[in-house]
C-alpha cells in the first residue's frame, strides 16, 4: 500500500490543518462528526477538547510514511501532543489505542532525519509508557530493538533516533529491562558497526 500520492498528502493536510469542529449546538447529528474525510472507522477519531478530531488512522499514517513533509510530520505530532495534555484525551488515548500507535511512531522514529520529529515522538512514547498496562512499554522495546538489530539501519544516521528512545525506555524498567531484546548478537553487532559512523 502506497501513501506517497500527492493527492493523499493534500488529504492529510487537509485533515490536520482543518480539523472537525463538534457539531454538538450546530445542529448535525452527533452520529457524523467523528468520521474523517477518509472515511475510517469513528471509533478511531478521537475530540479533543478545542472541539477538533484527530483520526489516528490518518495519523498513523502520516507519521509512518517516509515521504511525509516533515512538516506535515511535525504539525501532526504536535497537535496529539496538545491534544494528551488533556488528562481525559490521554487516558482514553492511553487505554483503548496504545498499541495501535506503537509501529507507526517506531517507524517515524527511523524514517526521518530530523530532530523535531525524533523528540516529539518520544515524549509521545514516553507518554504513553505511563500507562497502567506494561505490554505498552515491553512492546515498544521489542520494536525498537528488532528494528536496531535488523541492521536496516546500520550505516544510516537515522539510527540515533530509535537507540535514543530505546535508552529512555528502558531507564523506565526496574526488572531485567533489556529481556525483551531478543537478537542481542545482532543487537550488539549492529550497534557496534554504526559506532563506525563519522560524526
Ligand atoms: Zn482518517
Amino acid at each position: 500500500m502506497s501513501f506517497a500520492d500527492t493527492g493523499y498528502l493534500e488529504e492529510e493536510e487537509y485533515l490536520y490543518l482543518n480539523p472537525y469542529t463538534n457539531p454538538e449546538g450546530s445542529g448535525a447529528s452527533s452520529s457524523t462528526f467523528s468520521s474523517c474525510s477518509q472515511g475510517h472507522r469513528s471509533s478511531l477519531s478521537l475530540e479533543t477538547s478545542e472541539g477538533g478530531i484527530i483520526c489516528l488512522v490518518c495519523f498513523c499514517n502520516l507519521i509512518s510514511n517516509p515521504t511525509s513533509p516533515s512538516v506535515h510530520v511535525i504539525y501532526a505530532l504536535s497537535q496529539l501532543s496538545q491534544a494528551i495534555s488533556q488528562p481525559a484525551f490521554l487516558r482514553n488515548l492511553r487505554t483503548f489505542h496504545a498499541h495501535l500507535l506503537i509501529s507507526p511512531l517506531v517507524q517515524a522514529l527511523s524514517s526521518f532525519d530530523d530532530e523535531a520529529i525524533a523528540q516529539h515522538t518520544i515524549d509521545l512514547v514516553s507518554d504513553l509508557c505511563d500507562s497502567d498496562d506494561p505490554s505498552v512499554c515491553c512492546d515498544f522495546v521489542v520494536r525498537i530493538a528488532d528494528r536496531l538489530s535488523s541492521a536496516a539501519l546500520v550505516w544510516s544516521r537515522r539510527q540515533v533516533y530509535p537507540l535514543h528512545c530505546l535508552g529512555v525506555l528502558l531507564n523506565r524498567q526496574v526488572d531485567n529491562p533489556t529481556s525483551q531484546i531478543k537478537n542481542r548478537r545482532a543487537f550488539i553487532a549492529n550497534l557496534v558497526t554504526g559506532l563506525q559512523l563519522p560524526r
